[in-house]
């Protein structure tokens, strides 16, 4: 916004010292001495403000910060002090001391939604069917959650292959999701949904690959991931 700033006063005054110079020039009996001298003052005032606020825009800091919910990057002015929604998925995201906590998955017990949980969760609600997911405080009066094995994704050594198998009536949302995930362009996203199913990322961990599934399953994207080694056989 600064930097628009700058720029416009930038030209404009630049543009007046320009007009007062013509002017100047042909100025011919004098009649015009009056407006030269103001343009050649707004001008240059101008152009001292426009230094002034380039200037300012070197202070503005930008600090970025990934969600550790969808790896989407969230640039902010300045270091979080609280829990703040994500740009991309608008989940809350926990603030510790200006840092994201990390976040655990957890399937739904009712729905088998995938869910999060931070270290700074209380009560966890499903965000598909509202049902709370049971997480206790762990008797060491830490701050560790211990939630039914049973729900709990387990990130395990293997890596994952990520396929597309179909598509639902999302298309746009889809296409610009996959754009942002694979950074790939609109053409390159429709070549490969032209012809499902298809391999979208090779290589990534068991945990990547469930917050991936749910995030395209948003977009009615039919995501299977198998282990790299079975995929091969
Ligand atoms: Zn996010
Ligand atoms: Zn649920």
């Amino acid at each position: 916004m600064i930097s628009e700033r700058s720029l416009t006063l930038g030209f404009g005054g630049i543009a007046a010292l320009a007009i007062g110079g013509v002017l100047y020039r042909y100025r011919g009996n004098g009649s015009l001495n009056g407006l030269c001298t103001i343009l050649f003052i707004a001008g240059a005032v101008c152009v001292v403000a426009a230094i002034y606020f380039a200037l300012q825009v070197r202070k503005v800091t930008s600090f970025d910060l990934s969600c550790p919910f969808c790896e989407v990057n969230n640039i902010l002015v300045d270091a979080p002090n609280e829990d703040f929604p994500c740009v991309s998925c608008n989940r809350m995201i926990p603030i510790v001391e200006g840092k994201a906590l990390s976040v655990s998955q957890v399937r739904c017990g009712y729905c088998n939604e995938l869910n999060y949980y931070s270290d700074k969760t209380e009560v966890l609600l499903c965000e598909k069917c509202n049902h709370e997911i049971p997480i206790a405080v762990g008797d060491t009066g830490g701050p560790k959650k211990t939630i039914p094995a049973a729900f709990v994704v387990v990130d395990d050594e293997a890596l994952y292959e990520l396929q597309l198998v179909g598509q639902g009536h999302k298309t746009e949302e889809l296409i610009q999701a996959l754009q942002h995930m694979l950074a790939l362009n609109r053409n390159q996203v429709k070549a490969m949904l032209a012809e499902l199913p298809v391999t979208v990322l090779t290589g990534i961990t068991r945990k990547k690959a469930e917050m991936l599934k749910a995030q395209l399953s948003l977009y009615d994207g039919e995501v299977e991931f198998h282990p790299m080694e079975e995929a091969r056989r």
